[in-house]
């Protein structure tokens, strides 16, 4: 089972479920585990669920003990139709996070660009305490009547102040007010906050939910790479998302600047690529699909400026990868005698190097041809 496709919460959604069926749903909770287990899908779950009209007015119906734990997460669902349900929508608020918009729900987390949790999230900017922020919100009434649930996102990162104007209202939450905050582990969290709130300990996901993961979001091509990069995981997707991501927007910047550069050097470049590709892991899977990567961006690079030379501007603005390549085509076509058939050359090249890995040739091998090959294309201009 999997509630609401959130992998390994099940036993602690039937505890929600229970306590919601039984109307002894308390109001502050702490959400602990290692990053990238589910725990915000979850919240952002369990939200949906307990804002529907028809999960609060369930409330204070006895439980029926005849009830299997899949039939009560069966019935632990929003309904999808009520007007809660209906104003529920996922947004991306910033790239690259999804959090919810509901008039009933509020969301505070750790801004990127600073240390701790700032206070004025939680009890408004100096100048208007108490007139805004989450406490303030929550202190007014809901708009639909119903339930209100706030997430904060972060709790490791309270200062004491923060944590100190939260006490309240986490010890007596407002009526129909539901808190979770959301943090890495108990331990890290103030013993004030800690014993105000009931706690969810997330275990790390099973390695077959990470590979299942992937495969379905079509982060990998194969079951092959997913379950490569799941045994890499330690069972948290913000690690899988790592080695699949990690440091491939500078390397790409390192390679471009590189092959825009003119004459290339062929050895030096043949070094860096490898390093990348074998940075993260020594397993197969992995460094080919970090090798792919490369290929892939030389690809659309050699594409792009295939185009910029032969003025063909009737196609492409809509391809993969085409803003990321864009300056570095530019800077080639000022600065290096590339031509149109320079360009098709060095994609085709490319695009052979790429198959190769699909043949299961040795990569430093491929890396290194293909870069001598390119770089005896770049003399002969
Ligand atoms: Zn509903």
């Amino acid at each position: 089972m999997s509630w609401q496709g959130v992998f390994g919460a099940d036993e602690i959604a039937i505890q929600f479920a229970r306590a919601n069926r039984r109307g002894r749903l308390g109001g502050s909770f702490l959400f602990v585990g290692p990053q990238g287990v589910g725990k915000r899908v979850f919240a952002f779950a369990l939200a949906k669920t307990l804002l529907c009209r028809r999960q609060f007015l369930n409330e204070n119906q006895s439980l029926d003990p005849s009830l299997s734990p899949a039939e009560l997460l069966e019935q632990f669902q929003p309904c999808g139709e009520c007007a809660s349900c209906r104003e529920f929508e996922l947004n991306v608020s910033t790239p690259g996070a999804v959090v919810p918009t509901h008039p009933d729900f509020h969301y505070v987390c750790k801004p990127a660009d600073k240390s701790l949790l700032p206070l004025e999230l939680l009890v408004g900017a100096k100048d208007e305490r108490m007139q805004s922020g989450l406490c303030y919100e929550l202190n007014q009434t809901s708009f639909l009547g119903g339930r209100r649930v706030a997430v904060i996102d972060d709790a490791d990162y309270f200062n004491l102040e923060g944590a100190n104007a939260l006490l309240k209202t986490l010890e007596e939450p407002p009526k129909n007010t539901i808190i979770i905050l959301i943090g890495t582990s108990a331990a890290k969290q103030l013993p004030t906050i800690r014993s105000r709130c009931q706690i969810f300990r997330f275990q790390p996901l099973p390695e077959d939910a990470v590979a299942d993961i992937l495969l379905t979001q079509g982060k990998v091509a194969s079951p092959e790479e997913a379950e490569a990069i799941a045994r890499n995981s330690g069972g948290s997707m913000t690690e899988a998302y790592r080695a699949l991501n990690s440091d491939f927007s500078q390397f790409q910047h390192t390679l471009l600047t590189e092959l825009a550069r003119g004459k290339i050097k062929g050895v030096e470049l043949a070094a860096k690529v490898c390093e990348y590709v074998d940075k993260e892991s020594k397993e197969a899977p992995i460094r080919r699909l970090r090798l792919q990567n490369v290929l892939k961006a030389a690809i659309a690079y050699y594409r792009a400026l295939y185009r910029a030379l032969s003025a063909d501007a009737l196609h492409g603005t809509g391809e993969p990868g085409a803003a990321a390549v864009a300056p570095f085509v530019r800077r080639a076509v000022q600065s290096c005698a590339a031509t149109p058939e320079f360009a098709l050359d060095c994609a085709e090249r490319t695009i052979d190097a790429l198959d190769q890995i699909d043949r299961n040739a040795n990569l430093p091998y491929i890396v290194e041809a293909w870069l001598y090959d390119l770089a005896a294309l770049t003399r002969a201009l």
